[in-house]
């Protein structure tokens, strides 16, 4: 008996199919292809059902993950999902982008003597296998859901995964939720940030519809703080309004250069690409420079996101250009694999001192400092420092800085009440996530700062529990 279970442990997790890698450098169709039911109950299996389950409590919104897993074993994916669902409104979103390394899968058991059960895959299967009957199922994995009451009405500023839970939440509350969105499409990062590759826009649009047919207003194109103010939402009958816009403001190096042609902010780059459709040439005739040998200037997962997608658009050679080394990266390790896979080259302890331009404006080269790693800085990271006298040449037609974003001002400026903190984010209660301004929630990354999906609808969950709590 003992001997069943020492095997039981050390199953090798069940593989994923995907693509190979010299066949999706050249398409934008997902990578990873999801398990089949088989694949599904094997990895299940592993799941040991612990009595504490650490995994849980790995999870920023608790999914129940035991249950959850418990029925996949047994084969009921209908009893599966609404176990996730009484904690996740995206869990085929989250099972695909959740840095499950560092949460639930990091907390696994089995991951101390070899590896975790693969929650993420299994978490994704479920959402992709379940058929739901119609929207109330689908956004609540209830079966009933109350009447939306036209007399209750809730605004959200933003349309990214914060505003996505907490109007699918409210909605199937009973409570009218109106999103106001300033893109021309609903779905915030997780539609123009996040390439197709690593999350098929049909999984978003999934949820954007079922919401829809819940009776969610969606309106594109309106700047919170421009076409309407958070004071006209309170007059036109609203009865909370829920911040959720995001920290997509681009970070820049101020480095000589900068404005050639051919330097691109990964915000810019990333939204022309998908948001412009140009992944969809020549259907799509999108303005963004291919570029042949592309430079992408940090080591996050959006730094990844951009390398990645410069390959898929045709570059001959795509380099990241970072000052430390690899085992600092911050990308998710998964990401950082697949670009390797993939082709993109590194070039580490490098850091960008100018953007060389021709006589056109046209980006021709980088001018770059080599480092080495000094002392640990605050984030413990051992800090990169300059060798002196040597610097080198890169040569580059196209370059896409990833270095990080901060708060869009237009909405903070127009709505002075707003406490900020002394990085110019919102300010909320961590309980219930209300602002300064009664009735004003906030949360998402323009409380945190550039953070996670998972910690977003995190945000979004508590503050609808108690804008529902207010109304109801
Ligand atoms: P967002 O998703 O940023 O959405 C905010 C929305 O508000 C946007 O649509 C914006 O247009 C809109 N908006 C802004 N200002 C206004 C205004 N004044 N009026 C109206 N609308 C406005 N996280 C992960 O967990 N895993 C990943 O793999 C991952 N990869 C990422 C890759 C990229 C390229 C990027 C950029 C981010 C990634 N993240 C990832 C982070 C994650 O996407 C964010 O943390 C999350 O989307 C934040 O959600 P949010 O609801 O706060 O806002
Ligand atoms: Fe893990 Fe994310 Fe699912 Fe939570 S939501 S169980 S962290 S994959």
């Amino acid at each position: 008996m003992a001997d069943t279970k020492k095997k039981k442990q050390i199953l090798p997790r069940t593989p994923m199919p995907e693509q190979a890698p010299e066949v999706r450098r050249t398409n934008f169709e997902e990578v990873t292809l999801g398990y089949d039911m088989e694949m599904a109950v094997a990895e299940a299996n592993r799941c040991l059902q612990c009595k504490k389950p650490f995994c849980v409590a790995g999870c920023p919104v608790e999914v129940n993950i035991k249950d959850f897993i418990k029925h996949v074993q047994e084969r009921d994916i209908v009893s599966a999902y609404k176990a996730i669902m009484a904690t996740n409104s995206l869990p085929a979103v989250c099972g695909r982008v959740c840095p499950q390394e560092n949460q639930c899968e990091g907390a696994c058991i089995l991951g101390k003597k070899g590896e975790p059960v693969a929650i993420g895959r299994l978490e994704r299967f479920v959402a992709d296998t379940f058929a739901a009957d119609d929207a109330c199922q689908e956004l609540s994995g209830k079966d009933e859901c109350p009447l939306v009451r036209e007399d209750l009405k809730v605004a959200c500023i933003g349309s990214g995964p914060s505003s996505l839970t907490v109007a699918a939440y409210l909605s199937t509350k009973g409570i009218k939720v109106s999103m106001f969105e300033a893109l021309h499409e609903p779905g915030g990062v997780l539609i123009y940030g996040i390439p197709e590759f690593r999350l098929p826009k049909s999984i978003v649009h999934r949820e954007i519809n079922a919401l829809k047919e819940h009776e969610v207003e969606i309106n594109t194109n309106w700047v919170g703080g421009r076409t309407v103010t958070v004071q006209d939402l309170f007059d036109q009958g609203y009865k909370a309004v829920f911040i959720g816009v995001g920290a997509g403001l681009p970070r820049f190096l101020k480095l000589p250069g900068e404005n050639f042609i051919g330097v691109y902010s990964a915000n810019e780059y990333l939204t022309r690409v998908n948001l412009g459709r140009a992944y969809d040439f020549p259907e799509h005739d999108t303005p963004v420079i291919r570029g042949r040998k592309v430079t992408v200037l940090g080591a996050g997962n959006v730094a990844m996101d951009a390398a990645r997608t410069a390959l898929r658009l045709g570059a001959e050679e795509v380099t990241i250009v970072y000052r430390r080394t690899q085992e600092e990266m911050p990308a998710r390790k998964e990401e950082i694999h697949h670009a390797l896979e993939e082709g993109v080259q590194l070039n580490l302890l490098a850091s960008p001192t100018e953007f060389l331009g021709d006589e056109k404006g046209n980006l021709r080269g980088l001018k770059v400092q080599r480092m080495q790693l000094g002392e640990p800085d605050d984030s413990g990271r051992r800090r990169p420092v300059p060798i002196e006298g040597d610097t080198f040449e890169i040569e580059t037609d196209l370059s896409v800085i990833a270095v990080g974003t901060g708060p869009n001002k237009i909405l903070l400026d127009a709505t002075p009440d707003l406490g900020l903190n002394k990085w110019g984010y919102v300010q909320v209660d961590e309980e219930t996530g209300e602002t300064s301004i009664p009735n004003v929630f906030a949360g998402g990354d323009i409380v945190t700062g550039a953070a996670t999906v998972i910690l977003a609808m995190g945000a979004g969950r508590r503050a609808a529990k108690e804008i529902a709590k207010r109304l109801l």
